[in-house]
């Protein structure tokens, strides 16, 4: 923090010009002369923090989930394009038993290849969802505590 340069009061300063001199004055000894600017007060490395907290805890509400039907949705769209499973793997560089695996539902692919698949078919695979019990993770450790407990106790 600086001081005023005339007064030495620890407060928000301006520049001002007294008697021909620019100083950084507070505003009280800037009325002796002629403000030119003010300086603004930079943010704390603390109020940073927080601005950069609160971004990365609205990014974990959202999650990406393949969507319950994935399985037709990409028959349906590989059937409309005439390819097999096999042509179809090669197209995207997967394997021909994966995307059997995948068409038959019995293999939820990542969304890493599910972005794969939805460029290649046109279709869309990946639903965003807002996680709506943000304290599930919480509650289910607490659960955990309390079976420790009672474990103890027998
Ligand atoms: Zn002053």
């Amino acid at each position: 923090m600086s001081l005023c340069d005339m007064c030495g009061k620890d407060t928000n300063l301006v520049i001002a010009l007294i008697e021909g001199t620019e100083l950084k004055v507070c505003e009280g000894c800037a009325k002796f002369g002629k403000i030119i600017r003010r300086i603004q007060p930079e943010p704390t490395k603390k109020e940073r923090k927080i601005i950069e907290k609160t971004k990365s805890d609205e990014k974990e509400e959202i999650i990406e989930v393949i969507v319950e039907d994935y399985n037709k949705k990409i028959k349906q769209a590989r059937e409309k394009l005439s390819l097999d499973q096999k042509d179809f793997a090669k197209k995207i560089n997967e394997k021909a038993s994966l995307m059997h695996k995948i068409e038959s539902g019995h293999f939820k692919p990542s969304i890493n290849l599910a972005r794969k698949i939805e460029k290649f078919l046109k279709i869309k695979l990946i639903e965003q969802q807002e996680i709506k019990d943000k304290n599930f993770n919480t509650t289910k450790s607490d659960a955990f505590t309390i079976g420790d407990i009672l474990k103890k106790m027998r």
